[in-house]
């Protein structure tokens, strides 16, 4: 090793789902939706002149419509590229105590990256056999609270009232609520950020908004809270929504019923699915999420994944304890579906 190497901040980077160039694949391993953007998004022009000038710091036209969706003040209301920046830019404001902050064993993989990243130590609490998050275990001392609800990859919901225990234990310091999939079937914590000013809710456009491609998150919580977040954000770059995503998010809000008609599609897919893939003999989690991690107890779950990639069908696999015998499978369309299912039936 150089010299010039021990000064490096080294890290082990989040490894993302694959994103492949071949064409006629069925993807589903990054919990993608499979319909378009409302088709608003679509008539929406993007100014290309406006090009040549920097973006509105504060990204007021989203943050408007994100606050007049929610009904909550503009000042309750940060964006970010994606919730992975609204999170990165959460763990760096409010994780700084010497305390470990905790997290569930199986959970989304980049929380420890980041923790990593900004030497943040941590503990990760073990699910139940069920995969449950157990409220009672975060009632120790902490350096700060995040998990998912519904939680990634298992596709489990929390109730609300242990969202609230969880919160009530750690008045504290702040806990972050991710709900990246609560659209599909959880109830949000949202309504607790008025009791609580310790609570951050983040959501993301990536999934029930079908915007994956144009980065767009946000977190919802008291002023006080935001207004940290913000400076955080602002000390590090200021222009982080692009002109397009500020406009196209915009206008994808304003299209409510297209928003819950996808999210149906989804979840009577996943019903089925679920159901389906329980006839194969695979032990599927009961998932409030627009995938299912599924195992089963003949063939392991890493030659099912290889065979399924060598038919063009793309699931995600973690070679991780406690986990290297399940799948998580994004929910598609009804026909890529049927297309797995069959593949399925051939190969077990
Ligand atoms: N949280 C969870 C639990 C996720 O699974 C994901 C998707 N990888 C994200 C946050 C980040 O999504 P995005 O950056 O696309 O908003």
């Amino acid at each position: 090793m150089s010299k010039w190497e021990d000064n490096v901040r080294k890290v082990v980077p989040y490894t993302p789902g694959e994103q492949p160039k071949i064409k006629n694949i069925i993807k589903l391993n990054t919990n993608e939706n499979p319909y378009p953007p409302s088709p608003l998004v679509r008539e929406t022009a993007i100014d290309m002149d406006d090009l040549k000038l920097y973006p509105d710091p504060a990204a007021d036209l989203l943050v408007s419509a994100i606050a007049g969706y929610h009904g909550v003040d503009k000042n309750r209301v940060f964006v970010g590229v994606g919730s992975d920046d609204v999170l990165a830019m959460s763990f760096l404001a409010f994780f700084n105590s010497d305390k470990p902050i905790l997290f569930p064993d199986v959970t989304y993989s980049f929380y420890d990256v980041w923790a990593n990243l900004f030497r943040i130590p941590f503990t990760d609490l073990p699910l139940d056999d069920d995969f449950c998050i157990v409220p009672e275990d975060y009632e120790r001392e902490n350096g700060g609270v995040i998990f998912p609800n519904p939680n990634a990859p298992t596709g489990r919901k929390l109730e609300l009232s242990k969202v609230r225990q969880i919160i009530e234990a750690n008045r504290d310091v702040v806990v972050i609520v991710d709900e990246a999939y609560v659209d599909f079937g959880a109830e949000s914590a949202l309504p607790l950020t008025d009791e609580y000013d310790n609570l951050l809710v983040v959501r993301t456009f990536s999934k029930s908004r079908s915007m994956a491609g144009i980065r767009i998150g946000y977190a919802i919580g008291q002023e006080k809270l935001i207004k940290y977040l913000s400076d955080v954000k602002y000390s590090f770059n200021s222009y982080t929504m692009n002109r397009p995503s500020i406009v196209l998010g915009a206008a994808s809000i304003k299209d409510d019923a297209y928003f819950k008609e996808t999210i149906e599609k989804v979840v009577a897919t996943r019903e089925r699915t679920t159901k389906e893939l329980e006839a194969l003999g695979f032990k599927v989690l009961p998932s409030k999420a627009n995938f299912v991690f599924a195992s089963h107890d003949k063939k392991p779950a890493k030659e099912i994944f290889a065979a399924a990639r060598e038919r063009g069908i793309i699931l995600r696999y973690f070679d991780k304890p406690r986990i290297d015998n399940f799948l998580r499978i994004t929910i598609g369309t009804d026909e890529q579906m049927d297309e797995f299912i069959a593949f399925l039936k051939e190969f077990i």
